[in-house]
């Protein structure tokens, strides 16, 4: 099933990236969006969130600032060179709300309004579906149906948390859903765990946890000063928080590191200090280019010389490449009959990305790796 990448201004959301949609529960003031809308950018967000109209469960909670909150997402948007995402409570509102923002964010609450998942379906504006806070994943997939049916095809898919006999978090998040989702859909997925959990200190766990099992983004809530924020406070964060997030999620993207062996050799022309030097910066060159390496991978350097060579320490050579950091240790090989004259060997271990088996080890200047069938020749 070929995956649905939806584009959005400068953001891609499905595809093989990971959308990180920020910024706070509700639209405050003037100086909390820009304050949000920098903030955020700065620290790797690809969208902008900000409700306007708020579905609160009890009335006499703050509702929003309406049309003039949508005003100030879209000019913190427009300031921070973010795409922006508003939820849209009423069908009323769908044409003037698309003609604004850049997606159309339907709310849990709404997930079953279909009259509002038709008006939204009717625009060209992508719509952000989210999970129905007792609804099911084939709910949900029928729930998106609906807008698609309308000719919208730009839907994104996101699990929020569902209702459980659990009290402990806000709700329970179902990352199960994403996978499952993922194998329905070609729809993009994406994972809000700041609705999932509603407590500060557990959504960055949950953070990492929807990219590790395969969704396309994430929804996060930031305040510039959460202990001010209107509306879900408990569980709005900070901007050191929301970097810590998304270094965490950069770092999951780096391939891991191990520890590699390489080894070189080469033999040198005499027994003379420019020489053994030269030869060692050759060697050590020529095993750096030919395994992609810098010199921040390599983490230490053995070197042994064949007891027909004292003028000079490699070391010394690979001190003038300006290795000053690595630690390395010589040692004089055993004078073996027959064994080939004037040889530096080194092991060098290294960090790099590479299986051992694509690690190309080094021999220049008629010098040899100590091979098997030599050993059985003595035996
Ligand atoms: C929101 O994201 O602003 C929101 C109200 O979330 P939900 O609809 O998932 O409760
Ligand atoms: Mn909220």
């Amino acid at each position: 099933m070929e995956r649905r990448a939806i584009r959005i201004g400068t953001a891609t959301i499905g595809g093989g990236g990971f959308a990180v949609i920020a910024g706070p529960c509700a639209v405050e003031s003037r100086e909390q969006m820009l304050a949000a809308a920098h903030g955020v950018r700065e620290r790797g967000a690809t969208m902008l969130r900000g409700g306007a109209f708020k579905p609160r469960t009890s009335p006499r909670s703050f509702q929003g600032l309406g049309w003039d909150g949508v005003e100030l997402l879209v000019q913190a948007g427009r300031e921070s060179g973010l795409p922006t995402v508003s939820e849209v409570m009423s069908e009323a509102h769908v044409e003037r709300m698309a003609a604004s923002v850049d997606v159309l964010q339907i709310g849990a609450r709404n997930m079953q309004n279909f009259p509002l998942l038709r008006a939204v379906g009717r625009t060209r504006t992508p719509v952000l579906l989210k999970r129905g806070l007792a609804a099911t994943i084939d709910e949900l997939l029928a729930a998106a149906e609906y807008v698609l049916a309308e000719g919208n095809a730009d839907v994104i898919l996101c699990e929020r948390g569902i209702r459980t006999f659990e009290r402990a978090t806000r709700n329970t998040l179902d990352l199960s859903a994403v996978p499952v989702l993922r194998e329905r859909s070609p729809l993009p997925v994406i994972v809000d765990p700041s609705h999932g959990v509603g407590v500060r200190r557990w959504i960055r766990p949950l953070a990492r946890a929807a990219k590790a099992v395969g969704a396309d983004g994430l929804l996060l809530e930031v305040h510039p000063d959460p202990a001010q924020a209107r509306s879900d406070a408990e569980q709005a964060l900070d901007l050191d928080d929301f970097a810590a997030i998304a270094e965490d999620l950069e770092r999951m993207d780096a391939p891991s590191l191990r520890m590699r062996g390489v080894r070189g050799a080469i033999t040198v022309p005499s027994d003379d200090p420019r020489a053994i030097l030269d030869s060692t910066k050759r060697l050590l060159a020529e095993l750096v280019a030919r395994n992609g390496l810098r010199r921040s991978d390599v983490v230490s350097l053995l070197f042994s010389l064949t007891p027909d060579l004292h003028a000079a320490f490699p070391a010394q050579g690979a001190r003038e490449m300006g290795w000053t950091e690595v630690p390395m240790l010589h040692f004089c090989e055993l004078d073996v009959p027959g064994a080939l004259a004037r040889v530096i060997r080194v092991l060098a271990h290294v960090n790099t990305t590479r299986s051992q088996q694509a690690i190309e080890h080094v021999y220049l200047d008629g010098a040899r790796a100590l091979r098997p069938d030599l050993v059985r020749e003595i035996a």
